[in-house]
């Protein structure tokens, strides 16, 4: 990144550059953003006055105090909109980051005045969400799920012996929800509910309709060999980024456990 970013209005008669770092950067829903810009919400970042200097049109600027404290600052020429200040802070200004020719130091960290937003505002980043009275206060049921929307609901697996695989998945760590002689029904992290069904004894060899995926794959073989379930040896790569090993199930599948291999982020 470059040691100072330029910026400039539409038209070009107002351009400034600001050198980082910068104090915080979010997107505001508040009211005067969304009318001030015509815009659904308007994405600022801080600096410090002394780290934004003017290199043009700084005598073309028009400021407009907006309220008891803040005045906001739009090109007199083209109306573009630009930066925000506040007596309250004095030696800060906020600058529109759309106004900028290139990245700062930081990515948009929040939402604020959230719950002023206009009703056609979709966010579905995982920002928090703030507001309030000074738009920074955490709102109670506001902030986002970060989990997926959706989840695998069922998966199912036709055994000749339904009991006896049953306590097979148990013992692997599923929740046994039904266990009975034609049907069985266990639960899996994430809500996932894997069904047993009665059906004939598979080819030898025949791998499970699904795999599993743990953790710890060297914790999950070592507890899986103390319960006597004879895991077969680690391998990589069996399944891209993933290693994996066997299982034989008393029903006569094969089943691959994983290690995990997920995005970083709740799942
Ligand atoms: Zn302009
Ligand atoms: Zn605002």
């Amino acid at each position: 990144m470059a040691d100072s970013v330029t910026g400039a209005c539409l038209c070009g008669a107002v351009s400034f550059r600001v050198t980082p770092p910068t104090l915080f950067c979010a997107h505001c829903h508040c009211s005067m953003c969304r009318r001030n810009h015509g815009a659904s919400y308007v994405t600022w970042f801080g600096i410090a006055r002394d780290r934004l200097a003017f290199e043009a049109g700084e005598d073309v600027l028009v400021r407009h105090r907006s309220s008891e404290h803040g005045t906001r600052s739009f090109c007199g020429r083209c109306g573009s909109s630009l930066f925000c200040e506040s007596t309250r802070q004095p030696d800060h200004v906020d600058v529109v980051l759309a106004s900028l020719d290139g990245p700062i130091d930081r990515a948009p960290a929040m939402h604020v005045y959230f719950d002023s937003r206009a009703d056609w505002t979709d966010v579905r980043d995982e920002l928090p969400r703030l507001g309030g009275a000074s738009g920074v206060e955490p709102l109670p049921g506001a902030q986002p799920e970060p989990r997926p929307g959706v989840c695998v609901g069922h998966v199912a697996l036709a055994v000749p012996d339904i009991e006896k695989t049953g306590a097979f998945f148990a013992a692997l760590g599923m929740r046994e929800l039904v266990r009975g002689a034609d049907f069985g029904l266990y639960e899996l992290r994430g809500g996932t509910h894997l069904l047993l069904f009665p059906g004939g004894p598979p080819a030898p060899g025949t791998p499970a309709s699904f795999d599993l995926m743990v953790d710890d794959l060297d914790a999950a073989h070592a507890r899986f060999a103390a319960l006597g379930l004879a895991p077969g040896e680690i391998e990589r790569e069996r399944t891209p980024h993933h290693r994996s090993f066997t299982l034989a199930a008393p029903s006569g599948h094969v089943l691959v456990v994983q290690s995990s291999h997920v995005s970083g982020k709740p799942v």
